[in-house]
């Protein structure tokens, strides 16, 4: 089976000897290989402010709490994510309040978030799912207006990009996830890209106790408690070789999910998406919607590939019980919602392979 995901680890070469010398180099917390792949990763990125963490809900937990989200707040927020958007903001023990989605990206759309704004509103949580950027033209808009943070959730969108630029540069909060299966890879970590300089001392303390590490531990003087969420030195190893892919493996899912938009044109029964203004996906998963989804799946599934919904829907777990609401545009969306192998793995023999089986019909 040709499967949706699939992690990215450099040859065992390449990889062996960096671990090896980090492993018995004396230091393997967090020092200088985590600040070097911050420096590496930040200039990927453009982004002066990059906070490496131990995953990408950890940094989303520190967006929160630099937002300044606590009980009786709201966040809005999409239900077409991974549970971690979410759940982090039950954590800080606000309310999720769910927005509906634009029908032909998925994504949230401006106008439902607008009219979902109260006075209690502490924040927008933004995903850029399956790496198609929102609509930030009219979010910025909104975000300005209303003076509201946005946390854009692009732990699917490393690559992206939004008026020419990486995401990551756009909001006061931008999280990356460094998990098994995203388009990058430290086994476990995490990014949170940061506006301010301010904003990213303060998460330098929270990741590490309150602790500042730069300054002699005798010498400091912890002000407010914090979590044990940095990074250390052998996940920033791993980080740091595949830094020497990472444009190359970024670069496969955006061919391959352009050879789908080009290929996938004019097919009876499915739909391709829309990408917003001004935005650049980078693919991480090959979305699409398609009537008769079952029979959809079991076509491809019986030609070696794999196709599926991949996320529950987030309004399911009883966890966001009192968010319950009705979203008659996701309803429709998320019945004919699909995915298909789009990354680093598939090879042109595949996606050929894969847009001839869809042409053969369901
Ligand atoms: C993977 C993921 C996260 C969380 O990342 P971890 O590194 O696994 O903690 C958050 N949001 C979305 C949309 C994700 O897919």
């Amino acid at each position: 089976m040709i499967p949706i995901v699939k992690p990215f680890i450099p040859e065992p070469e390449e990889l062996m000897p960096a671990l090896q010398e980090t492993l018995y180099s004396g230091y393997i917390a967090e020092g200088e290989k985590v600040y070097e792949f911050e420096k590496e990763f930040s200039d990927y990125i453009g982004n002066p402010h990059a906070l490496s963490l131990n995953s990408g809900t950890a940094a989303l937990h520190i967006a929160l709490m630099l937002a300044g989200v606590g009980k009786g707040d709201e966040v809005i927020s999409t239900v077409l994510t991974a549970e971690p958007t979410n759940t982090t903001i039950k954590l800080m023990g606000a309310k999720v309040v769910w927005a509906d989605v634009q029908p032909d990206t998925g994504l949230l759309d401006p106008r439902s978030v607008r009219e979902k704004i109260t006075d209690k509103t502490k924040a927008i949580m933004l995903v850029h799912y399956a790496g198609m950027v929102c609509d930030m033209d009219e979010f910025n808009k909104i975000s300005e207006e209303f003076n509201i943070p946005i946390i854009e959730d692009a732990a699917h969108a490393l690559g992206s990009k939004y008026a020419g630029k990486m995401i990551g540069n756009n909001s006061p909060y931008t999280i990356f996830s460094l998990q098994a299966i995203k388009h990058m890879t430290t086994v476990d970590g995490g990014f949170l890209m940061l506006r301010s300089r301010e904003n990213f001392d303060k998460g330098r303390l929270l990741r590490w106790f309150g602790l500042d590490k730069k300054v002699a531990r005798l010498e400091n003087d912890i002000k407010f408690p914090g979590y044990k969420y940095h990074m250390n030195n052998v996940n920033a190893t791993v980080g740091l070789v595949q830094m020497k892919h990472l444009e190359k493996i970024v670069g496969k899912y955006i061919s391959n999910g352009k050879f789908y938009d080009e290929s996938l044109k004019n097919i009876s029964g499915l739909e391709l998406l829309r990408y917003n203004d001004n935005t650049e996906p980078s693919y991480w998963l090959y979305t699409m919607k398609v009537d008769r989804r079952g029979d959809f799946i079991k076509k491809m599934a019986e030609n070696g590939i794999s196709a599926s919904e991949l996320h529950l829907r987030n309004d399911r777990h009883s966890v966001f019980a009192e968010s319950k609401t009705y979203l008659p545009v996701f309803d429709e969306f998320y019945k004919k919602m699909v995915h298909i192998p789009c990354g680093w793995w598939v090879t042109e023999e595949d996606r050929e392979k894969i847009v001839s089986t869809i042409k053969e019909g369901w």
